[in-house]
């Protein structure tokens, strides 16, 4: 007869690691946008919302350029959040 005595074992938690910040944002130069919309959908991760008179940009950009690229009115640039290495305060 065995008396083996299960120990209960504690599964194993791993903390969540916190989401990616996102390293770039997109900026609309409302003076150049005509508001077509299509950088809305070439944006792979709906960091932009097509509204009726403007574009509502999220904080989600992944740098990829996608809106830049299609953007028939260079309205929309996109940015990176950090600055460069380089940057040396003048
Ligand atoms: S593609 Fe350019 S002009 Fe069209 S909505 Fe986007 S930023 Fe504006
Ligand atoms: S750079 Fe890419 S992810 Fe960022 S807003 Fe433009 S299309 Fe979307």
């Amino acid at each position: 007869m065995s008396s083996e005595t299960q120990t209960a074992v504690a599964p194993e938690t791993k903390p969540a690691s916190p989401p990616a910040k996102p390293k770039h944002f997109a900026r609309i130069d409302r003076k150049l946008c005509k508001v077509c919309g299509i950088c809305v959908k070439f944006c792979p991760v709906a960091n932009l919302t097509l509204r009726t008179d403007h574009v509502v940009i999220h904080d989600k950009c992944i740098g990829c350029r996608q809106c830049e690229r299609y953007c028939p009115d260079m309205a929309i640039s996109v940015h990176a959040k950090e600055p460069s290495a380089t940057a040396s305060g003048q």
